[in-house]
């Protein structure tokens, strides 16, 4: 059976939810191959054998964190060269994409990004997008080369599928034009404890009916009780009221979670683009005339400062 190459996204070994999803969909074209690059590739091979890698290719070297990503696309195509594979499966975030893109110029394939669904196909691996702010589902496979695919968060249920896992270390050799852009500091963001917006399951989203930042807790409360991560429209975002990386939207972060909420969010199509694929989407706005209603799959006409807190208490009851 061909093998298929899955980039992990970890934390010194802790396997992100998106990199088992990534395992899953792997497993409908092939043996899924992991490529874990840093620290903790004994911690992570525990849960990436959990879910179906029949092997963990492992390098560490100290330019993966020093410089930006182009000594990981070395790793990467170390390990492309070794395997042959059928496909290579990352992530959707912007260092997914990124890495992606440059592995493909790197071996002549052609990429497709954001896959919202992935099937096998007679022809090689067929990717569904979603395009065009949503307005059309596309079915694309990769002509040229071996398909580089990009899949965006939440696209897949992760199911576990017991296989070896087996760590090789793989020999990289990083290139000197890797070492381009060297990173002087990196500052870590305030944890809210918050799930990170593109893999929440939940996002509850406040635009510009949440009418200031010292409304936006009650947005927050509800999200904690969901144990959501928050999202906003760039109405409030532009307003000073969220920070931008809550943004949801064509300038913003692109979700797909199983429950978007978005309240007080008029739903202009450009919001849309960020969150029209999420499984199942809720909105809260006064106005029956609003267009978010036409998509949604449960609306409230209400004033968002009785229906959100009367929601968050009902959740908290259960
Ligand atoms: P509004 O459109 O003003 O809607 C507010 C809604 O709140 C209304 O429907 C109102 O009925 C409702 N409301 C008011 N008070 C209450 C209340 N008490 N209870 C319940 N409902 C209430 N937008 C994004 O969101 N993300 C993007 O990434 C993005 N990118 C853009 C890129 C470009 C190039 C352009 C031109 C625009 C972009 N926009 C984006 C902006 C977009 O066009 C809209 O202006 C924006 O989404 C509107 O935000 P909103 O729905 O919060 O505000």
């Amino acid at each position: 059976m061909a093998e298929v190459l899955v980039y992990v996204d970890h934390a010194d070994g802790a396997v992100r939810k998106p990199t088992l999803e990534l395992l899953t969909l792997a497993r409908r074209i092939g043996e899924p191959v992991a490529v874990h690059l840093g620290a903790g590739a004994d911690t992570a091979a525990v849960t990436l054998a959990e879910h179906g890698a029949v092997k963990v290719l492992a390098a560490d070297a100290p330019e993966f964190t020093e410089y930006l990503v182009a000594p990981k696309v070395d790793a990467l195509q170390a390990a492309y060269e070794a395997v042959s594979p059928a496909a290579v499966l990352l992530p959707s975030s912007a260092e997914g994409k990124e890495i992606g893109a440059r592995l493909a110029v790197r071996i002549g394939s052609g990429i497709i990004t954001d896959a919202v669904d992935l099937e096998a196909g007679d022809e090689g691996p067929v990717a569904t997008q979603s395009v065009f702010a949503a307005s059309f589902t596309t079915k694309s496979r990769v002509t040229t080369g071996t398909p580089v695919i990009t899949v965006k968060p939440n696209s897949a249920a992760p199911e576990a599928a017991p296989a070896a896992g087996t760590v090789e270390q793989l020999d990289v050799t990083v290139a000197d034009s890797s070492k381009g852009t060297k990173i002087v500091s990196r500052t870590p963001r305030e944890s809210t404890g918050r799930p990170e917006l593109t893999e929440a399951a939940i996002v509850v989203s406040g635009g510009r009916g949440v009418n200031g930042a010292e409304n936006f807790p009650v947005i927050e409360a509800l999200a904690d009780s969901l144990g959501a991560a928050v999202g906003a429209s760039r109405a409030a975002v532009d307003a000073g009221w969220y920070p931008h990386t809550n943004q949801v939207g064509q300038t913003g972060k692109s979700v797909s979670p199983q429950l978007y909420i978005a309240a007080g969010i008029s739903g202009a199509i450009q919001h849309r683009a960020g969150m029209q694929t999420s499984k199942t989407i809720v909105a809260i706005n006064k106005d029956a005339e609003a267009p978010i209603f036409e998509l949604v799959d449960y609306g409230v006409v209400g004033d968002l400062f009785h229906v959100v807190p009367a929601l968050t208490e009902e959740v908290k009851i259960r």
